[in-house]
């Protein structure tokens, strides 16, 4: 044969791969099946890339086994697990009931995506009791969404006995978990039957992909989650599959040391006389610290506080003084950052006096000394800014 055909023939998969302590990172749409029958055998056969080859099958037989799930379904960003889930269970006519303190991207899907396709969407205080909440229910109700803590103003939910209620109704419930991240709280463990995250931020852990799960223990919802991906024609690849089990190696590491940093400089915080509140839930004194306690087993780096009332040119002095700490969106990374919260509450329906400007940090995987001479000299230039 000729070199133009020899050449495509030649150098293809190995028969057998040496074993690594990873998987291989297969790189493929096209699938060569077996034989002739295998071609439209897909129950027994992957026979297109986009259904996920070795590194994603590895990813999210690594997350099942965290989650406690029966499977788990991967998206291109954690907002597409956040979408995906919700188009995988709701119908036209069907109402989803949202936490108000819902991540802002995953609100603005419901109020234009869903409301277009004829799905009611109803927000409700995240202070709202798990009796009301389920009281509240009607008849065209079919999902909760819940996020706990909330990303920005940390209130938790009890999942537990919202969980158990829904259940009783008929209701599913699903929460945004990117806080836990499947580890610290999992979800499916206290009854919820979709656990999201945006594996995105601690998962991932260095702020360098996107991508997002869901996971369920009930079959006839791994199969609706699947069918969703399946649907909408997402896919993730290989190499993102593979960094992404790379991260998750060292998630409980890194989640234990950015908690334990995280507490360390919300305890000191606490004592400034620039800041008016901590809203940390694993904090003893904060809001929701009793919730925290019976659920979760460890904290995350990220969480709040409130400056002392001042003017948002003091809250931006405040801000551009630090050194150490980015200033950007995201978190679950190796590196502290911050952010001015109070732009993205407008949209919200119930909001509360939380004594002061919004700022909330990522704590990352820096000495926590540092971090605290960082905020120290921070503090006073917004002290000197607001007097
Ligand atoms: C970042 C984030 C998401 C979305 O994740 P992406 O991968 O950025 O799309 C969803 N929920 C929460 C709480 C987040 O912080």
């Amino acid at each position: 044969m000729a070199d133009e055909t020899r050449l495509i023939r030649a150098g293809t998969t190995p028969k057998a791969l040496a074993k690594t302590v990873g998987p291989p990172i297969q790189k493929g749409s096209t699938v060569l099946l077996p034989n002739a029958e295998a071609l439209y055998d897909d129950e027994s056969h992957v026979t297109y890339g986009r259904q996920g080859l070795a590194a994603q099958d590895a990813l999210q037989a690594a997350l099942a086994e965290m989650e406690g799930a029966a499977g788990v379904a991967l998206y291109p960003s954690g907002l597409a697990a956040l979408t995906g889930a919700l188009l995988a269970v709701l119908k036209s006519g069907d109402e989803v009931m949202v936490v108000d303190n819902i991540y802002k991207p995953t609100r603005r899907f419901c109020d234009r995506v869903l409301k277009r396709f004829g799905v009611g969407v109803r927000y409700f205080d995240p202070r709202t009791s798990p009796e009301e909440l389920v009281a509240d229910a009607g008849e065209a109700t079919r999902l909760i969404l819940m996020e706990s803590p909330g990303s920005l103003t940390f209130e938790m939910q009890d999942l537990t006995r919202i969980a158990e209620l829904a259940r009783a109704r008929g209701l599913l419930t699903a929460t945004d978990n990117t806080w836990g991240a499947g580890h610290i709280y999992k979800p499916l463990e206290h009854g919820i039957d979709l656990s999201l995250q945006a594996l995105t931020k601690y998962v991932g852990g260095h702020s360098d992909i996107f991508m997002g799960s869901a996971a369920a223990r009930d079959p006839a919802l791994v199969r609706a989650l699947g069918d969703g991906v399946h649907d909408l024609g997402w896919a993730v690849s290989g190499e993102d599959a593979y960094q992404m089990l790379r991260g998750l190696r060292t998630l409980p590491t890194r989640m234990a040391r950015q908690g334990a940093s995280g507490l360390a400089v919300a305890a000191w915080l606490r004592d400034q006389p620039e800041v008016a509140a901590i809203y940390h839930p694993a904090l003893p004194g904060c809001p929701d610290h009793a919730l925290w306690t019976r659920d979760f087993t460890g904290a995350c780096g990220l969480f709040g506080f409130a400056l002392r009332p001042g003017p948002e040119t003091a809250v931006n002095a405040f801000l551009d003084a630090l050194t150490l700490f980015g200033l950007g969106f995201s978190w679950g990374g190796f590196e502290s950052l911050a952010i001015s919260c109070d732009p993205q509450l407008k949209s919200r329906a119930f909001t509360r006096d939380y004594g002061g400007p919004l700022i909330r940090l990522h704590i990352g995987l820096e000495d926590p000394d540092d971090l605290i001479a960082d905020l120290r000299g921070a503090l006073a230039v917004y002290a000197a800014s607001r007097s």
